[in-house]
């Protein structure tokens, strides 16, 4: 199965996809989370998207569908993937779609996450990630076991800089501008589909997967295969 998840920030799709990852035994890749960890090593694309991130502007489309198309490559011996954060614009949506011709596959599917700007925010302003492993925790509503630390690997969580009020705004304006020709662009390929994203991630995640297999984009495997 490959499925793109769309939605703006705070709407869940890292801590979905991950699950849905883990559940199906796919791969997960979100752009976001590259970009953090190349960041984090200093390395040369880390250097070359660090302004961008640090202000909550988008990536230029051509480096990251460059990133993308790689990784991509180097996964596509998977049972299938999910991609959170990516595509993010109608030319990220074309240059995906060119990729993955190119290696004979294709997209079964894109599900937009839906939720009030009111839940964005609170979801956002509580959010707190792990900076080694990238596991993702809210203050109030998916606590670490122990206070401060990932449940992972132990290490001190932090708060995104770009999840300070300010930047959450900005962000999810430029996100608004930059998804509406991409839902069209999926509504078209008759490939869209809507998700309610509120509530707690579980039973957003239950929703999920009732809508992956009403869409038929997947037979379920049973938790124990
Ligand atoms: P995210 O973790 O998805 O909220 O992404 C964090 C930041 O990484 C964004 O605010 C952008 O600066 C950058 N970014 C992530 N994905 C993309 C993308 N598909 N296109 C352009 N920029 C991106």
């Amino acid at each position: 199965m490959r499925i793109v998840l769309l939605g703006p920030p705070g709407a869940g799709k890292g801590s979905l996809a991950s699950l849905l990852a883990k559940r199906l035994g796919i791969a997960h890749l979100s752009t976001g989370e590259i970009f953090r960890q190349e960041i984090a090593r200093g390395s040369l694309l880390g250097r070359r998207v660090q302004s961008y991130v640090a202000s909550g502007r988008l990536v230029p489309d051509a480096l990251v569908i460059q990133v993308m198309a790689q990784r991509l490559n180097a996964k596509r011996r998977t049972r299938g993937f999910v991609l959170d954060g990516f595509p993010r614009t109608h030319g990220q949506a074309v240059g995906l779609d060119q990729a993955l011709k190119r290696q004979g596959v294709s997209i079964d599917g894109a599900i937009y996450l839906g939720c009030s700007v009111s839940l964005l925010l609170r979801r956002l302003s509580g959010r707190r990630v792990c900076p080694q492993c990238g596991t993702i925790f809210h203050i109030r509503t998916m606590r670490p076991r122990r206070p401060g630390r990932c449940d992972q690997c132990q290490a001190r969580l932090v708060i995104r800089k770009d999840d300070q009020p300010d930047m959450i705004r900005r962000r999810l304006n430029i996100d608004g501008a930059a998804s509406r020709p991409l839902v069209s662009y999926y509504r078209k390929r008759g490939l869209f589909s809507q998700l309610d994203g509120s509530g707690s991630v579980e039973t957003v995640f239950g929703r999920m997967l009732k809508q992956i297999q009403r869409q038929g984009w997947l037979v379920m495997r049973s938790k124990d295969d």
